[in-house]
């Protein structure tokens, strides 16, 4: 009935990084190692764990007219996701610029560029896309107003989940619509405000459920996640591993929860199998690079 599991709204970027001693002040110059580029953005990543994971997967975003858009291109359908909704131009494709020092502390510059001009009209355009989509994922990545948009498209009977990632208030319209609102603690002290303080996780997770979304899971890391809906509040387990990386740990267990959800698994399920997809990725270095197929998440 729906021609796809799962439809990402969201962002890509080419994530540029260059390992450094130390980071430069004004006016100064360091010397850096070789420049790495990687695939990236929130959007993007998400459409690439699903489809490693075998569900039908689409990417609505927009890059740019250059290089980086065609390395996000390629990597997206070298996963197996249909692009027929990634738009092109308009504006440069997003770029994060990342140093990290002998630490592994990062700094990180971000243009949003072609991210940024996702508009609300590109999104009406691809309603047909929208409806034709089990379940619906968006971030913050692009325009608020874009995500609305998807959130009004959406086919009667599908589901919309949301990582309001990087936080910022929401609107009801889009918050009654989240099912769930998936949200890692920083994501949820933004979002709650002053509401947050000395409260636990399950205090989040309640006070984000008084907001509208029919559910909400808070991730916490290697300590799993709690999951929490009009039936109360469960916690779910971290698979104990050793991690070595956790770029897109989220991405990845919000896809892997989005597609389960999408194939009638209870929430609690669904973000069991999201946290062992989530530590597969952890064990393993990069972001998309790290993503597990079902098989190697069964074999965990
Ligand atoms: P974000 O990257 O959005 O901050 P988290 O770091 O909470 O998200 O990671 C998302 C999920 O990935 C967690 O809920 C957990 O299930 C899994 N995960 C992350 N870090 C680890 C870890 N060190 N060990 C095991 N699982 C992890």
């Amino acid at each position: 009935m729906y021609d796809y599991d799962l439809l990402v709204v969201g962002s890509a970027n080419a994530d540029l990084v260059i390992g450094v001693e130390r980071r430069p002040g004004a006016g100064e110059t360091v010397l850096g190692s070789d420049l790495a580029v990687h695939p990236g953005g929130k959007g993007a990543n998400q459409a690439v764990a699903a489809a490693r994971l075998g569900a039908r997967t689409a990417l609505l975003a927009r890059v740019g007219d250059d290089a980086h858009g065609g390395l996000l291109l390629d990597s997206q359908r070298s996963a197996g996701v249909d692009t027929a909704g990634v738009l092109v131009g308009g504006a440069p494709t997003g770029v994060a610029l990342i140093t990290v020092d002998p630490s592994g502390d990062n700094s990180i510059v971000v243009s949003p560029g072609a991210n940024g001009r996702l508009t609300p009209a590109d999104v009406r355009a691809a309603a047909g896309l929208v409806r034709a989509s089990r379940v619906v994922s968006a971030q913050l990545e692009i325009p608020l107003e874009s995500v609305v948009e998807a959130v009004r498209a959406l086919a009667e009977g599908s589901r919309f989940v949301l990582n309001p990632s990087p936080p910022r208030p929401l609107p009801d319209e889009v918050l009654a619509a989240c099912d769930p609102l998936i949200v890692n603690e920083h994501e949820a002290k933004v979002i709650l405000g002053d509401t947050a303080a000395g409260g636990t996780p399950d205090d989040w997770a309640r006070a984000l459920l008084a907001r509208g979304p029919r559910s909400v899971v808070v991730t916490l890391g290697a300590e799993g996640a709690l999951v929490a809906s009009a039936r109360g509040t469960a916690r779910i387990a971290a698979v104990r591993v050793d991690a070595v990386d956790t770029t897109g740990a989220g991405d990845a267990f919000t896809a892997a929860l989005a597609w389960r959800l999408g194939t009638g698994a209870p929430l609690a399920e669904a973000a069991a199998y999201a946290a062992q997809v989530g530590a597969v990725a952890v064990t393993r270095r990069g972001a998309q690079a790290s993503f597990p197929t079902a098989a190697e998440v069964d074999a965990l």
